[in-house]
């Protein structure tokens, strides 16, 4: 794996442009921000580092996986870059007693809420070749094409199931996009090291932690998924900043190889899960 940093800064700091232009960055300068990318393997990183820490530049890292890392990686997380609409109704977020039992939310952290009822949507999306997404403010379930349901229906996947979604208008089950229900919770077993994880926030109101990672991967005990006999089961680890609150989807291999051979991904990003 290769972690790929991406540096804005404002235009007009000509010591940095003049800095990169030595070094031979290509960088770009748009409505006034300049961006340019470097890999930690980069034969100047040490000396970029050095120069972005004095210009405190921040930078937003992305982890490279080779092909090989993909097709030999046990466990993979899921999300999908394909992200469409909002849970009805979203006035006041009242979705979240509808779809929701939220009698042990949090209001400090947004802990709590165990799904009890299908979501809800205003309208179906126009799939066209796409598969999946996830709707806005919810991120750890994914919605599927009834193409996809009957996909994975024929496959020998396991802990699949599915849940309905239904018109908010007037509660009628859509035959065209469902809930992909994961119902399995993973062990604890996430690695709590600043090598992946950005920030740790513990919660004043109910005591609950959660986790934002750095962008360089996510590390697991390889132990916690010994027991576990499906393809698709959600973190016990809780992330996300503020009210947000969500687990990482979990899928296996066997899940990840289904998805490409039958060219059900394109939307998908998998990352693979560094086991220790
Ligand atoms: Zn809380």
């Amino acid at each position: 794996m290769r972690f790929k940093h991406r540096y804005t800064f404002n235009v007009g700091n000509k010591k940095l442009e003049e800095f990169l232009t030595l070094n031979e960055i290509p960088f770009e300068l748009k409505y006034g921000i300049g961006v340019f990318e470097v890999f930690e393997d980069d034969e100047h990183w040490e000396e970029i580092n050095k120069n972005t820490n004095h210009y405190d530049l921040l930078s937003l890292v992305e982890t490279i996986y080779s092909p090989k890392e993909f097709n030999n990686a046990e466990w993979l997380s899921v999300r999908s870059k394909w992200r469409w609409e909002y849970p009805q109704p979203e006035g006041k977020m009242e979705y979240r007693h509808i779809t929701y039992n939220d009698e042990k939310l949090c209001i400090g952290c947004g802990r709590g809420l165990v799904q009890k009822d299908s979501f809800r949507l205003k309208k179906t999306p126009k799939w066209a070749s796409k598969y999946f997404l996830m709707l806005n403010w919810v991120e750890d379930e994914l919605f599927i094409s009834s193409k996809a349901k009957e996909e994975l229906q024929k496959s020998s996947l396991k802990g699949i199931h599915f849940y309905d979604v239904k018109r908010a208008k007037d509660n009628v089950s859509f035959d065209d996009v469902y809930q992909l229900h994961i119902k399995e919770k993973l062990s604890p077993g996430m690695i709590e090291d600043n090598e992946t994880i950005a920030s740790t926030i513990q919660c004043h109101k109910c005591g609950g932690t959660k986790f934002i990672h750095n962008g360089k991967g996510i590390k697991y005990k390889k132990s916690v998924f010994n027991k576990v006999d499906v393809d698709i089961i959600k973190s016990a680890e809780t992330f996300g900043d503020g009210h947000m609150c969500a687990r990482i989807i979990l899928v296996s291999q066997e899940f990840f190889q289904f998805i490409k051979n039958n060219k059900l991904g394109r939307n998908l990003e998998f990352e693979p899960i560094l086991l220790v």
